[in-house]
């Protein structure tokens, strides 16, 4: 049975207590609803199928209209008796009829007051009851406004918290004066469960009713605040969720209205992550990075730094290597094409070379060895150590010039391997080498990382130059990084700041190259096997400059040997007047300079064939640097020929002394550090005590000033090995005799003239003899070195071994001017090995310290020349 309210209407005509109900009791029909209340008032449209039903409902119709509508106790029973029934009922009016089909009437009924039931009088066709009018029960008039009032305003707050009420129905509810009449409507409309409507309908005290009533609504509001609280929840949630997805979705527009397509780049990020071979570690640090990434807004300062981390890792090495060629006879092929001559770096390095091999090998045995045993996991960690680079670091050291870069390239190509190489000079921040944090602004990965980066491969031949340049400061100390990167023990888990995650270096092959080996930190000498590079011969750049530096220089210039040709004679006049040095840069410099000179020539005339000879070299390169070596000058009063060591090699140190009339004082200029001033003295003392023997001149030292100078004065020196130069050069200003301007000397003095040993003997020895001086004095305690000199130079110089300042007297002092000519025969006991070798003294250059120094001085300002503290039994100066 269906109903539907159209709420109550005829208030005044029912449910006013003071009018009392003049109708008696009738017999009616009955109808029996399942689940339906009808309260007097309320018109209710009822669906009627039930056959005794339509009956009554026929019959109403027929007659008065009228039918008393009673709900059924329990709604399953299809054939109701009068116990079925509830004892108070409607009775109602049918206002309208409409035929639905042939089993069904729709009607509708208006309520008409509260009956109780009577005796039924039939059962069939259908129940006819007696029913009696129901009075209102009379109240209290104050209690009912105050109930009233309470109710209206909960009935209120209800229909504010439940849309179903419609304005104009509350505002007519809200309008009720009567007690009974307002419970009845307002739970109506409130339309609540059939027996709780029951029940009203059976509380005839209207107060009661009412404040029945106030219970529901009460109950009824707190339900709607609870729900509505539930509600808002719920859609406070979705709200949320919508706005976070639309800001996604706009987000996303406006990347894409950028160009950017975030998504797509993060997609093929995570691609090419998941196919590079990356170590565990690294693999889930830049997952999470990425992840990090895809959740960041495009464009922000922190995304373009995340962006860059991930293409640092992405292309960085992990896994990519090449195969090594471990074949002693091509390393040894390539090493030959690419190297002239230093044949002993050559063989240590096969040596070094060989070792490994063996060692890879050996490695590899084990590892196969414990690969049949079954122990895989030894296996592979031996397998992984025979790719790993343990035992010393080789470290060239030589002078600028040398070939220790190329040589370091020549080991790549001999093992098949990538190059990379970066410069340690001047870097005094541990940061360059291990990388900046990512919080700093710009932050990139150290140097070595930046290497790694280019080499491509984990196991690059990786040179770090200048390895003597490294300074510490503040900023912490590169070289305790740099030992993490190259000692074996700790380098397969280097870490750099930027990276955040272990880098394994122990497949890199590290070369150290730097120009002098008591520079290099100690801790990382210890790991070093060091080889020296001590320059070259004339000769030996002669071959060098033929047969490689000018080949190559062509080539880079774009030229062939044909077009471009310098004889030997050529090459060694470029050599000796345009360059002074211990390596072939300079050379190579030079050759560059003629080779620009040429393109430009030939391609103005292509024909054309240069040909650089003596003659005509000046075209090329101007005017001689270096002034030929002219015929031996007359020995100088007052001036020696020192040698002093520096990272660059060796260099000529001359002394010059004058004397003036005075009170006995000594100056000393040019730079001179405390132990050079001191080593001054000392020989000056030597030389007071030494008055009557040498015949010294009656004013000294009481009416004599001394004046001591070392030139080059704009750069400092240090050391005690000039200490025999500056008593000779002394000896030579106070006794007016000349010193041989051919010899050079190198020695430190001891107070009573003693001669005591210095280092640096071979360096000291080239650079003599590339400025055309044959002949050296030496401490004798020194002999033991002279063999570390290269054979050939050797083979060219005399060397005089001196004990005693009076050794180093009687082979360079000549007698006095007046009385014997500048070049007059040597004193008597002068070793005279060249003169029995039938080979004239080579004459002495007239031009040579200053101008090679500044000749250096145009690519690197010559180091001072400090004594380094490393260096123990070495002087320097
Ligand atoms: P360094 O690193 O010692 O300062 P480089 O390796 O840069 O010197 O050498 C400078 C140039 O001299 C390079 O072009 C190099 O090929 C060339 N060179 C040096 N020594 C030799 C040599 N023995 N044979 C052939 N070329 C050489």
């Amino acid at each position: 049975m269906d109903t539907s309210t159209q709420g109550i209407r005829d208030e005044a005509e029912l449910s006013d207590p003071s009018q009392p109900d003049q109708t008696p009791t009738q017999t009616y029909p009955l109808a029996l609803l399942k689940g339906v209340v009808i309260f007097p008032g309320a018109s209710v449209t009822l669906s009627i199928g039930r056959e005794r039903t339509l009956e009554a409902v026929k019959a109403a119709n027929a007659s008065d209209k009228l039918f008393v509508a009673v709900a059924q106790r329990d709604e399953v029973v299809e054939e109701p008796g009068p116990d079925d029934a509830f004892p108070i009922g409607t009775l109602v009016e049918i206002k309208q009829v409409e035929e639905q089909n042939e089993q069904t009437l729709q009607i509708v009924v208006h309520g008409l007051r509260r009956v109780h039931l009577g005796a039924w009088e039939q059962r069939e066709p259908f129940a006819r009851v007696a029913a009696a009018p129901i009075e209102e029960e009379p109240f209290e008039r104050i209690a009912a406004r105050a109930m009233i009032r309470h109710a209206a305003s909960l009935f209120e707050k209800l229909s504010l918290l439940d849309r179903r009420f419609n304005a104009d129905d509350v505002a007519a509810t809200l309008q009720i004066s009567a007690p009974g009449r307002l419970a009845d409507e307002i739970a109506w409309r409130m339309g609540s469960e059939a027996d709780q409507l029951q029940d009203l309908l059976a509380t005839l005290d209207p107060l009661a009713r009412l404040e029945k009533v106030c219970v529901s609504l009460g109950n009824e509001i707190e339900i709607r605040e609870l729900e509505n609280q539930i509600r808002q929840k719920v859609r406070r949630q979705v709200d949320k969720n919508q706005r976070e997805y639309y800001l996604k979705e706009q987000l996303r527009a406006i990347q894409e209205e950028l160009g950017g397509d975030q998504a797509s780049e993060i997609r093929e990020l995570r691609e090419r992550i998941a196919q590079k071979q990356f170590p565990d570690d690294a693999r889930s640090k830049v997952t999470k990075e990425l992840d990090r990434l895809e959740r960041m807004p495009p464009h922000s300062a922190e995304q373009v730094v995340l962006r860059n981390y991930i293409d640092w890792m992405l292309a960085l090495p992990w896994s990519e290597r090449t195969e090594d060629r471990l074949d002693m006879a091509f390393a040894q092929k390539t090493l030959d094409s690419e190297h002239y001559g230093l044949d002993k770096v050559k063989e240590r390095i096969i040596e070094f070379l060989a070792v490994r091999q063996l060692r890879i090998l050996q490695a590899q045995r084990r590892a196969q060895q414990a690969a049949r045993s079954g122990a895989s996991t030894d296996a592979a960690a031996l397998a992984q150590a025979a790719n790993t680079n343990k035992g010393p670091i080789l470290c060239l050291i030589g002078p600028p010039g040398v070939g220790k870069t190329s040589l370091g390239q020549s080991i790549a190509h001999a093992l098949g391997r990538k190059f990379v190489r970066i410069s340690l000079g001047g870097v005094h921040d541990e940061a360059e080498i291990r990388g900046h944090r990512r919080t700093y602004v710009g932050a990139l990965p150290g140097r070595i990382m930046q290497a790694m980066r280019t080499a491509g491969v984990v196991n690059p031949v990786f040179l770090l130059d200048e390895i003597d340049k490294l300074a510490a400061d503040y900023r912490g100390d590169p070289a305790a990084a740099l030992l993490e990167v190259l000692d074996p023990e700790q380098n397969n888990t280097f870490s750099d700041h930027y990276l955040e995650t272990p880098y394994d270096l122990s497949q890199v092959f590290f070369i150290c190259t730097g120009n002098s080996r008591y520079q290099i930190p100690r801790a990382l000498a210890d790991r070093m096997d060091i080889i020296e590079l001590p320059g070259y011969t004339e000769e030996e750049k002669v071959e060098i400059g033929r047969n490689f530096v000018l080949p190559k220089v062509l080539n880079e210039h774009g030229l062939t040997r044909s077009q471009v040709q310098a004889p030997a004679s050529a090459m060694r006049y470029i050599i000796s007047r345009y360059t002074r040095e211990a390596g072939v840069r300079s050379l190579e410099r030079q050759l560059a300079t003629i080779c620009r000179k040429a393109a430009r020539r030939i391609v103005l005339s292509p024909t054309v064939r240069i040909r650089v000879t003596e003659k005509n070299v000046e075209q090329y390169l101007g005017a001689p640097r270096f002034l030929p070596d002219k015929a031996m000058e007359a020995g100088q009063v007052g001036v020696a020929t020192g040698l002093a060591w520096t990272s660059n090699g060796g260099a000529l140190l001359p002394v010059e002394v004058v004397t003036m009339p005075g009170k006995g004082g000594m100056m000393v200029t040019g730079q001179l550090g405390d132990v050079m001033q001191e080593s001054a003295r000392a020989a000056l003392s030597f030389i007071r005590s030494r008055a009557d023997e040498l015949d010294l001149p009656e004013e000294f030292p009481g009416e004599m000033d001394i004046h001591i100078h070392l030139p080059e004065g704009a750069i400092p020196k240090d050391g005690p090995s000039a200490g025999i130069t500056m008593a000779l050069a002394i000896i030579s200003a106070l006794t007016h005799r000349p010193v041989r301007s051919d010899i050079a000397m190198t020695g430190e003095i001891t107070l009573r003239g003693r001669v005591l040993p210095i280092g640096g003997l071979k360096e000291k020895a080239l650079a003599a003899h590339r400025v055309g001086i044959r002949h050296l004095i030496v401490p004798e305690e020194n002999e033991k070195d002279l063999a570390e000199i290269p054979e050939k130079i050797r083979a060219e110089m005399r060397f005089t071994l001196a004990e005693t300042m009076d050794d180093v007297i009687r082979t360079a002092l000549m007698e006095r001017q007046e009385e014997t000519p500048a070049q007059s025969a040597p004193t008597s006991d002068e070793p005279v090995a060249a003169k029995q070798r039938g080979e004239p003294t080579p004459p002495a250059p007239s031009v040579y310290p200053l101008t090679e120094q500044m000749e250096e001085m145009e690519e690197t300002p010559p180091p001072p020349l400090t004594e380094s503290p490393d260096q123990p039994d070495s002087s320097i100066g």
